[in-house]
């Protein structure tokens, strides 16, 4: 179907009648956009030696584990500007240098540079419990000392100038600026168990809960960024908050706004109960130490691994994931799984096919997490290397194994990537759905980069495995969430759509569908544009 959507409206832009092409194209679009369940179904191709020996590899002697806890255990996780990040840019060239693969570190900017120490928060009255919590990513800590302090709820007043008047009684107080949840239960687990009403009552709850804490802040004349400066200029010791992500034992855990005073995250449980108490009138008590080095201004880096092309070697199949992570957990699934993919993929790929055609890169991005930046530096720093890469792949959301791929809007994605999942074990290939030509993606990951340039792109996306939920930017990304077995199987993916790119007689067309009309204007939609890297951050 998509093959015959394409010549449609190829013929008709060779005859230039644009306005039909535009008429065919919003007919076709809920064909062509439509999910296309084990579209990639077909008749097991012939056998390939090189295929086998890649699954061969995997199977038998996968490095997956050993690199994961490397990674994941012994570095940690890989916030943009810290010791860590710039000791697993240096862990992975060293890896690829054990491997036989050139790989280098390539500086693209300068960020904030921190580093992250303990973080040990205990309730000293009315009793005591040790707590579970921590700074947030780039907080002041507590100059080496123990602070101890009564925590106060932001409260409920009428209006910013009541605000204001209320503003100096946070002095030397810990100041809870998130709201008390009414549940600690995820929804799955209310689904299992609740009657209908009881969760009704629940969501319904929540939902007023939300909106009075939402309207509580904005009509203070703050907002969750500008609340934590106001707080420690009138002299509060600390910011307590509670991203809760909606599950058990999650929560998010992102960049602090204090520039003097810790903000740290307490877990749900922990955190009602220091709300409870203090609604109650009993007046709980905390002790944070909070260890955190500013490091001044760090340099970033992307780390690049390549095999060298031998009958093309201008031309580039590259592999691509984000290195970096935020750090409540050791970004595990976001992107460590993703890394080792492809970390894995270029090691099989120098074991099993040392020579390709063309030549093969990798790119581990910095800081994703803040913008896309290190893909974006990448895309503007090397425009030789841009203009001819033949496709790209990344993955970037979770441990899953591959379950879609879109086309991102390039008219003829099918004919290539159709023509190379062929290679791919059924078992693999059929439980991906596939959609042609698809839309292209305008950010989420570092795809969008190389999109919006023009590059064949595309996202390797995973099943879920609650990653929204459990894993993303969550304190519970660790080491145990990765499934083994879908890391493998990506791998697989990963290393025979490589070897298929870089074999193919045919250069990849870059040339680009009509965008879906704009119900608003009438007019197609716009191609993503690019976006400029951010090159010096969090200063
Ligand atoms: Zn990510």
């Amino acid at each position: 179907m998509a093959i015959f959507i394409s010549r449609i409206i190829k013929n008709y832009c060779m005859k230039k009648v644009c306005l039909l092409v535009l008429l065919v194209n919003l007919f076709l679009i809920p064909v062509s956009f439509a999910q296309r369940p084990g579209g990639t179904q077909g008749p097991e191709a012939p056998k390939d030696p090189i295929v086998e020996a890649i699954v061969k590899e995997e199977t038998d002697n996968s490095q997956l584990v050993q690199i994961a806890q490397e990674l994941m255990d012994f570095i940690g996780p890989r916030l943009v500007g810290t010791p860590q990040m710039k000791q697993a840019h240096d862990w992975a060239v060293a890896k690829y240098t054990s491997w036989g693969i050139t790989a280098r570190n390539e500086k693209w900017g300068e960020w904030k540079g921190w580093e992250r120490g303990v973080t040990h928060i205990d309730m000293i009255s009315p009793r005591v419990r040790s707590l579970e919590g921590m700074q947030l990513a780039w907080s002041p800590g507590t100059a080496g000392k123990t602070v101890t302090a009564e925590v106060v709820i932001f409260p409920d007043l009428a209006d910013s100038l009541a605000y204001v008047n209320w503003l100096p009684t946070v002095k030397g107080k810990f100041v809870m600026i998130s709201m008390l949840q009414p549940t600690g239960r995820s929804d799955d687990n209310w689904d299992d168990f609740g009657t209908k009403t009881s969760i009704e009552k629940m969501k319904k709850a929540r939902t007023e809960m939300t909106e009075a804490w939402n309207k509580r802040i904005s009509k203070s004349g703050f907002t969750l960024r500008t609340l934590p400066v106001a707080l420690e200029n009138a002299g509060a010791v600390g910011v307590v908050q509670s991203n809760w992500s909606r599950g058990f034992g999650v929560n998010k855990i992102f960049g602090a706004y204090t520039k003097k005073v810790p903000q740290i995250d307490i877990s749900l449980e922990d955190y009602g109960l220091l709300y409870r108490l203090t609604e109650a009138g009993h007046k709980p008590k905390i002790a944070v130490r909070a260890d955190s080095k500013d490091l001044g201004v760090q340099p970033t880096f992307n780390t690049i691994a390549e095999i060298r092309g031998s009958e093309k070697p201008d031309e580039y199949v590259m592999l691509s994931a984000h290195f970096d992570s935020w750090d409540g957990g050791t970004g595990a699934t976001d992107n460590g799984t993703g890394t080792i993919t492809m970390m894995e993929a270029m090691r099989i790929l120098k074991k099993i096919y040392p020579n390709p055609k063309r030549t093969i890169l990798v790119g581990h991005w910095g800081s994703e997490e803040q913008g896309l930046n290190g893909s974006r530096a990448f895309v503007e720093d090397h425009p030789e290397i841009v203009q001819h890469i033949q496709v790209l792949f990344n993955q970037d959301n979770g441990t899953g194994r591959v379950v879609n791929l879109n086309g991102q809007g390039f008219l003829h994605a099918y004919d290539y990537l159709g023509r190379w999942l062929t290679k791919v074990p059924r078992e693999i290939r059929d439980t991906i759905e596939t959609r042609f030509p698809g839309n292209p993606g305008g950010g989420g990951s570092d795809y969008a980069s190389f999109v919006a340039a023009g590059v064949p792109a595309f996202s390797l996306s995973s099943l879920n495995w609650s990653y929204g939920t459990y894993t993303w930017h969550t304190n519970r990304d660790t080491y145990d969430k990765i499934v083994f077995d879908d890391v493998t199987s990506n791998v697989i993916l990963a290393a025979i759509l490589t070897y298929m790119a870089s074999e193919d007689p045919v250069t990849t067309s870059r040339e680009k569908s009509v965008m879906p009309l704009n119900p608003r204007t009438g007019k197609p939609g716009n191609w993503p544009e690019q976006t400029k890297a951010t090159r010096k951050g969090g200063l």
